[in-house]
């Protein structure tokens, strides 16, 4: 229901990382028949690349995948005894169970037919003016993505105060280049798998002329993604930041009732908002006025439809199988219910499931051994840019005082937020996951125009990633991503530091990518540079971007090194720093015949092993702001003198870079 299809402002900063290694086994998966100095990432994983399948159910596989999937059994091995030996009906883990099997009772959405999403149906057809889609849009945020969306989170120049703003969306293709992209073969592709889903869903839910509501829907899409933005635009948080008070929003972007829809989604009383993407705003009005109303009703039933599709029967899942799974990342196979479950069990009552989840697989000892390892990092860090050739002393300054200002979180929140406002009742999985979604949202419009809450976390603990917020100017690693094989207490350092200490590089770096430094040290939006100094940055991330730019994902689709930048720096620095820390540790003996420096390296590329299918490449290659994993495993390394020296690589090895072009930035 409220799965995200397109790119989400909570996601905006989201820096995600993702990653596991094998534990201290240096030979499994490599292929020996490849020379470090030649192809890091297939010298160390090529062994695995070639005896690996993708399973069915999934769009990609490797390290990272094989630790969400460990999240996941853990999870279910909670659920599973909560089933055997109910809790107090009170408890939240009475909810959590209670939820957990109504998404499971597939026999009980066959029964309900349409019966579940009936109500938003009829609210639909009951539409009858342009002010009552306004209101019933407003009505909508958290559970459908409406193509002015709505969010609440800290204000990038005030940000300790919540702000509300808009963002674009309601397209159901991964980007606008699905839509616009009209020669490209593969998106042509997914448009048609598109259309004969929308078919599908419009059959199934009693439409007389399917086909023809499915080209109505798709008309108006394609007008949509001609206001969207791109995603390299997105990434520019000054030209995203415009605050409007309601009435300059109405005399700037007529045609839409405004009042209305803040007003139904909880906003009412907001005294200012941000337009992330003004043009969009102002043409999406147009359009709602353009497009006739009954046109409108049928793209939003099609899309709620769409959005509530796993909840409902079989013959409605099978279609958002095909599209969804099948068309858009190739998975043959469904992912298990009981997984699905979980997943949306994350999305609606994830921190009370959280809680379940570190009081078996989180220690103190964790907590205490990460903070050393993020207090090395930072330390690191630190001495790297005191030695930046690049960089006037002044900038230095102002670089070290937002690196001191830098706030960690580790495992879980000091305080756990109360999800139990909603009932969650058994049989009804469908209504559980609406009333999540409504409360979620009220609890977040709530919070606009209020003091920010820095006790807050934007992931769950059982997330198997890590994210840098630069309002609140923090590093975040979830309990899920700190565990073995990832982050190994009984490993040695240099695959530790190779492997978990490049992550905490990797966040610590997004302070100081192209997002990043752009907010000081006390998350304000702001130039605190030397234009020389921004100058030189923007010269030697140019290269960067050039370096991304020369590498092919799929046959024909080279990297979009502009959308990736601030990534690939967090990964090339990440990398900097978390080598620079291991080296301040005792020189280490050898291990399976390779040094210390060599292990750092080997499980470095480890990380990133990785298959991932055709389709989904597309997908990301589209819309992800990470490069492709065997590209972030030689594109960070290329460019460390520590590789170099540590496989003593010679010109015309095919990874050999002259020191003089090698790109460093931290
Ligand atoms: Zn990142």
């Amino acid at each position: 229901m409220i799965e995200a299809h397109q790119s989400h402002p909570s996601r905006l900063f989201c820096a995600c990382f993702g990653a596991a290694r094998g534990g201290g086994l240096y030979l499994s998966g490599a292929d020996p028949a490849v020379r470090f100095q030649d192809d890091l990432f297939r010298a160390a994983n090529g062994g695995w690349l070639a005896g690996t399948e993708i399973p069915p159910d999934k769009s990609r596989f490797g390290a990272f995948s094989q630790l969400g999937d460990l999240s996941d059994q853990r999870l279910r091995d909670i659920l599973d005894e909560l089933a055997a030996h109910p809790p107090a009906a009170s408890s939240d883990a009475h909810r959590v169970a209670t939820f957990f099997t109504a998404y499971l009772d597939t026999e009980a959405i066959e029964q309900a037919g349409l019966g579940a999403i009936t109500p938003l149906l009829a609210e639909i057809d009951a539409i009858s003016n342009a002010a009552q889609l306004a209101q019933w849009q407003g009505r909508m945020q958290g559970l459908l993505d409406t193509p002015v969306a709505l969010w609440v989170m800290a204000d990038f120049k005030q940000p300790d105060i919540n702000r509300a703003l808009t963002w674009q969306g309601g397209l159901g293709l991964p980007d606008r280049d699905y839509f616009l992209l009209e020669d490209d073969t593969r998106m042509a592709e997914a448009r048609a798998a598109y259309a004969t889903y929308l078919t599908e869903l419009a059959r199934l839910s009693g439409e007389a002329e399917p086909e023809q509501v499915a080209a109505t829907v798709l008309a108006i899409e394609h007008r949509i993604a001609l206001l969207h933005w791109d995603k390299v635009e997105n990434r520019q948080p000054v030209k995203l930041y415009n605050p409007r008070t309601l009435a300059e929003l109405i005399n700037e972007a007529p045609g839409f009732d405004w009042a209305a829809f803040l007003q139904s989604a909880g906003l009412a009383v907001v005294d200012q908002l941000s337009i992330s993407q003004p043009s969009t705003v102002i043409g999406m009005a147009r359009l709602f006025e353009q497009v006739p109303l009954a046109d409108w009703k049928l793209y939003f039933k099609l899309h709620l439809l769409d959005q509530s599709a796993p909840l409902l029967p079989q013959t409605f899942r099978t279609a958002h199988f095909a599209f969804r799974g099948r068309a858009l990342t190739g998975a043959t196979a469904e992912l298990p219910r009981w997984q699905q479950a979980v997943a949306a069990l994350n999305r609606a009552l994830g921190e009370s499931v959280g809680k379940l989840y570190v009081a078996r697989h989180f220690t103190a000892e964790h907590k205490a051994r990460m903070q050393l390892l993020v207090e090395n990092l930072l330390a690191a860090f630190r001495s790297s840019i005191a030695g930046l050739a690049w960089m006037s002393p002044q900038t230095q300054a102002l670089a070290q005082d937002k690196l001191s200002k830098y706030t960690t979180k580790i495992g879980y929140p000091d305080h756990w937020r109360d999800d139990s406002g909603w009932p969650v009742l058994a049989g009804d999985a469908l209504g559980n996951v609406q009333r999540a979604a409504r409360f979620e949202w009220q609890r977040l419009a709530a919070k606009a125009g209020r003091p920010v809450d820095r006790s807050e976390w934007g992931m769950t603990p059982q997330t198997v990633n890590a994210y840098y917020n630069p309002s609140l100017n923090e590093i975040v690693f979830p309990a899920a991503i700190l565990q073995p094989p990832f982050f190994d207490m009984a490993a040695d350092d240099a695959s530790n530091y190779g492997a978990i200490g490049a992550v905490i590089g990797h966040e610590i770096s997004h302070g100081f990518d192209d997002q990043g430094s752009q907010f000081d040290g006390d998350g304000v939006l702001c130039n605190w540079w030397t234009d020389a100094d921004r100058q030189a940055f923007d010269a030697v991330t140019t290269r960067l971007v050039a370096q991304y730019e020369s590498y092919e994902a799929l046959p024909g689709k080279p990297l979009n090194g502009r959308l990736t930048l601030g990534e690939n720096i967090a990964d090339l620095s990440g990398l900097q720093i978390a080598f620079r820390a291991y080296q301040q540790l005792q020189p280490a003996a050898l291990i399976d015949g390779y040094t210390g420096e060599q292990r750092f390296f080997i499980a470095w590329s480890r990380v990133w092993r990785e298959k991932i299918r055709a389709e989904h490449a597309l997908k990301l290659l589209t819309t992800d702001p990470h490069a492709p994993a065997a590209f972030r495993a030689n594109g960070a390394a290329v460019n460390h003198d520590g590789f170099h020296a540590a496989f003593d690589t010679q010109p015309g090895d095919k990874m050999f870079k002259s020191a003089a072009d090698r790109l460093r930035i931290w």
